[in-house]
């Protein structure tokens, strides 16, 4: 704390990330990142771009970026709008769509970012509650409502909300804007991007920070009718003219062009995660259906906090959030590798016998 902090900043309650230990040799299934690295294709494209041309700032209008994913998704560029992370993206929309008169709604067990967000732009909300089986209750949003947004599949438990309802969400509220945060969604979701052209209250945020592997770049974007765009871009604009850089602009880009590397390592991870769910269920695990790269489990006797410590004492870190307290007792672990998913069950089986 510093005298010199406005009285704004000690209102604030910022995000806490999942810890990323200095620590090595640590089984890391904490953070949903993809445990499989990003495309040869892109460390091929870094590898080129890390030249001189490091000295010039980058393009600001990250135009071959944009227009790798335009093409991806067959979609023109000016529907695309690119950020440092689909955090930036999030805040930026945050700010240009959120503040509005009524308060926005999302799900009560979601991302907690969002809550973080409506603090720092004042931005005033309400918690949908989930259906008691933690799936999104579409029939909560039908109230008046300065907009929507939630994650699908949903984070922390990774359940999908079917393109078909989310149809039915948007035609229920033409009049709001409705934010489908998609970081997870290539892991057995159909994109809600095949409904923009439809919808102009529908924009939807993916990042290539999960699965396609690039957490360390931060690369985060928006898909939208163009007039949503631009209202972006005059955010972006009048924050960070240059929030891609050269390295990642060119990254992104190429690991658009690998489909078949994308194609392989998703599916892995999705086996894996059948496998994990599988292998948890037999060790006394209640696991929700996931349709994300991580699953949302809780042991029938022990708590949720419990697990985490014991399966830490073991080399294996897994993230617990203690409220609210619905979700308290659950554990969310990220799919790993093979060998990490059986560390995983190695360091089950030793918990669990020991008592
Ligand atoms: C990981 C995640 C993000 C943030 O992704 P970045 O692009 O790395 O900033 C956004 N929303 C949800 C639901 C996430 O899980």
């Amino acid at each position: 704390m510093s005298r010199f902090w406005s009285d704004f900043v000690h209102t604030l309650v910022p995000y806490v990330p999942g810890e990323q230990p200095k620590m090595e040799r640590l089984v890391k299934l904490n953070t949903n990142e993809n445990p499989y690295g990003p495309s040869p294709k892109a460390l091929e494209a870094i590898a080129q771009v890390s030249d001189d041309a490091l000295r010039l700032y980058p393009d600001p209008d990250a135009s071959a970026l944009k227009q790798a994913i335009a093409d991806y998704y067959q979609v023109t560029s000016d529907q695309v709008f690119v950020g440092n992370g689909s955090d930036e993206v999030l805040a930026h929309l945050f700010l240009g769509f959120f503040k509005q008169d009524k308060p926005i709604l999302f799900p009560d067990i979601s991302y907690s970012f969002y809550q973080v967000y409506c603090g720092l732009y004042q931005i005033e909300f309400e918690r949908v509650p989930l259906a008691d089986d933690f799936s999104l209750a579409i029939e909560g949003y039908q109230k008046p409502n300065g907009g929507i947004i939630f994650p699908n599949p949903n984070a922390p438990t990774g359940r999908l909300l079917p393109l078909a309802d989310i149809e039915r969400l948007l035609k229920h509220n033409a009049d709001s804007l409705v934010v489908v945060d998609e970081a997870y969604i290539d892991f057995g979701g159909e994109s809600a991007i095949a409904l923009v052209n439809q919808y102009s209250n529908l924009l939807v945020v993916q990042t290539l920070s999960k699965s396609r592997s690039l957490a360390g770049l931060r690369i985060g974007f928006a898909v939208g009718q163009a007039p949503l765009i631009e209202g972006l871009e005059r955010i972006k604009n009048s924050f960070n003219s240059y929030p891609l850089d050269r390295v990642a602009i060119a990254a992104g880009a190429a690991s658009f062009a690998d489909e078949e590397y994308f194609q392989k390592t998703c599916s892995t991870v999705v086996a894996s995660r059948e496998r994990v769910s599988a292998e948890l269920s037999v060790r006394g695990f209640v696991v929700l259906p996931s349709s994300a790269n991580f699953v949302f489990a809780r042991h029938t006797e022990i708590s949720g906090a419990e697990i985490a410590a014991a399966l830490r004492s073991h080399g294996v870190i897994v993230r617990h959030f203690s409220a609210p307290e619905r979700i308290s007792d659950f554990v969310r672990i990220t799919i790993g590798t093979v060998e990490q998913n059986q560390a995983l069950f190695d360091a089950l089986d030793a918990e669990l016998k020991a008592r």
